[in-house]
Parts: C-alpha cells; sequence; structure tokens
C-alpha cells in the first residue's frame, strides 16, 4: 500500500517543516507504506522521500516529461514514472495511491489537494485525505472552508471529506480509520 504525498518544492522558512517531513517519511515507512508524490528532489519533496527510502520502503515518483528532464528529479527513487504532462501525472498519482496527505507547500500543493478533494466531494474517488496541520500552516485554509460552509459555498457535510491532524502518527491513525478493511492487510495504523 501507498500513500500519496502532496508538498513543497521549497523547504519554507522555520526548521519545523522541514522536520515535520522526516517525521512523515518515517512515520509512513515504519508501518510498511510506499510513497507515491511528485518526484522531485527539491525541497520538502525531496526530504520526504528521502525519508521513506531511508528506512526501505517503496518510492514512486510521477513526474511530467518535461520536468524529468530537469535536475529536479530524484535519482534514486524506487521508481519514477514519466508520464506525458500534468493530467496524466495526477491521474497516475491518484490511481498508485490508497489515500492522500499535504503538508506545507505552495501552489502545486494547493492545487492537487484542492483537485483530490474535489473529486472526492464529486465522487470520483473516496479515498482517505489528509492534511498535516505543521505549526497551524493550514489554519487560513481551515478558516476559508469554514467561510464556504457558512456562506452556502460548501456543504456542511463535505467538511469532512477531509482530516486534520498536528502530528503524523495522529493523521495517519485518522486516515487509516477511513481505509477499506482490505486495503490495510494487517498494517496497524496505531501502532508507530
Ligand atoms: P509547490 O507547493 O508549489 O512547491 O509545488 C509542490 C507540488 O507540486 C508537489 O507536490 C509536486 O507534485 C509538484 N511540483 C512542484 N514543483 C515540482 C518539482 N520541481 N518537481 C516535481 N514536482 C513538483
Amino acid at each position: 500500500m501507498k500513500f500519496c504525498v502532496f508538498c513543497g518544492s521549497n523547504f519554507g522558512v522555520r526548521e519545523e517543516y522541514r522536520q515535520a517531513a522526516v517525521a512523515m517519511g518515517k512515520c509512513l515507512a515504519g508501518k510498511g507504506i510506499g510513497l507515491v508524490y511528485g518526484g522531485g528532489s527539491v525541497g520538502l519533496m525531496g526530504v520526504t522521500a528521502d525519508a521513506v527510502l531511508a528506512r526501505g520502503e517503496e518510492v514512486v515518483g510521477v513526474i511530467p516529461e518535461s520536468m524529468a528532464t530537469r535536475e529536479v528529479a530524484h535519482q534514486g527513487l524506487t521508481e519514477l514514472d514519466v508520464v506525458r504532462g500534468m493530467h496524466p501525472r495526477k491521474a497516475r498519482m491518484a490511481e498508485l495511491s490508497a489515500a492522500f496527505i499535504a503538508m506545507p507547500g505552495g501552489f502545486g500543493t494547493f492545487e492537487e489537494l484542492f483537485e483530490v478533494i474535489t473529486w472526492s466531494q464529486l465522487g470520483f474517488h473516496a479515498k482517505p485525505i489528509g492534511l498535516l496541520n505543521v505549526l497551524g500552516y493550514f489554519d487560513p485554509f481551515l478558516e476559508l472552508v469554514d467561510q464556504a460552509v457558512r456562506e452556502g459555498f460548501i456543504r456542511p457535510e463535505n467538511r469532512s471529506l477531509f482530516e486534520v491532524a498536528g502530528t503524523p502518527e495522529e493523521l495517519l491513525e485518522k486516515l487509516g480509520q477511513r481505509l477499506p478493511v482490505e486495503e490495510l492487510r494487517g498494517i496497524d495504523l496505531k501502532e508507530i
């Protein structure tokens, strides 16, 4: 089983972001869960991939050919899927993953997160989605969602299309509770 992680191609200005990316990688690998991600070696993306690889779990990068030719592609992955463009990339990342996690990042991360939430809202998938809210990074987003609910643009029940947690352990436990039983195959998401 693999989880897809969306996160910054930059490190952010606080050391805690890098620490959280390492912790997320460790936590996934510690539970025998592999990583699917954007295939870059840069920023929090590279940190997360390295943390999973260092613990012997599989990491699959999915990258468009236009980006793979540049130095950004991580050269040490279990598998690097080079796809034709951004749309096939996202479809492939979704296909390979049992759940989605967003960590701090910028426009790329936001776009990926919004898309999987939207697809879930429309019923195109039912995979769990979680936000790792490091240092309250996503608080303004959560406030925006609450405002959209109050103002009648998001249905109240759709507020629960994603989970939020401050630590990888807590987030994986919450996502695990939403996974279909057959996906778990002996993996105990409460154990670290
Ligand atoms: P951002 O949050 O704007 O830094 O973008 C990060 C997200 O967009 C990641 O989850 C990736 O899937 C994708 N992405 C952005 N930049 C790169 C890159 N240099 N290499 C691979 N993927 C990237």
